[in-house]
């Protein structure tokens, strides 16, 4: 039962990391959290940004969703998931980094790829996605236009994140620093994205 293995991966979680770190959560509730940034990545099982950036307990706030977008910025009465932990993040929190995570082989992104041949059908999967289909205008085929499209998903979000008014806003004050970053999974190897110099290994 898949259920028993989690609840046998927690015991382990309680007796080990969880004892080892008991003053460290302790003081986070006693003093509350302050992390330093907000990763907003894919929902992908295969990618754990706190595994990934070594990070302790309170360092990084995390919004996952599939593909890593951030919306545009839509002042309207829509339940706007990924949009609230950002303003939370930024407004409420202060953190001083966001980062977009994309990574390799992601299964949104494939679908945002072979939609445009072929239109699939769902109720709230491909309405999410669509506000990332005009990145798809290549010649690029297979797993280098998959490739290109993961790169610019996470362009087009950390683009995005300049279209909210408090961001753009603390970027420009030297208060907030923005990061694109994409990682393979096949490698492991993580790149960053600068207009300058384009996608560079970190
Ligand atoms: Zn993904």
């Amino acid at each position: 039962m898949t259920i028993n293995k989690l609840k046998s991966g927690f015991r382990y979680f309680r007796e080990t990391s969880f004892k080892n770190k008991s003053e460290l959560y302790c003081s986070l509730v006693e003093n509350g959290q302050s992390p330093h940034s907000i990763v907003i990545s894919c929902s992908d099982s295969r990618l754990s940004p706190t595994t990934m950036f070594n990070t302790e307990p309170g360092e990084i706030f995390v919004v996952r969703n599939i593909a890593n977008i951030v919306p545009p910025y839509a002042s309207d009465a829509g339940f706007h998931g990924t949009n609230a932990a950002i303003e939370f993040a930024v407004r409420e929190l202060s953190v001083s980094n966001i980062i977009v995570l994309g990574h390799s082989h992601c299964g949104g992104v494939r679908r945002i790829c072979e939609a445009t041949a072929q239109p699939t059908e769902s109720e709230f999967i491909d309405t999410w996605l669509s506000s990332a289909n005009y990145v798809v205008k290549s010649d690029l085929q297979g797993r280098e236009l998959y490739k290109y499209v993961e790169h610019e998903m996470v362009i087009n979000s950390t683009n995005n994140l300049f279209t909210y008014p408090w961001i753009k806003a603390r970027v420009e004050s030297r208060e907030l620093e923005v990061h694109s970053l994409w990682f393979d999974i096949t490698s492991g190897e993580l790149f960053s994205y600068k207009i300058e110099t384009g996608w560079t290994s970190i």
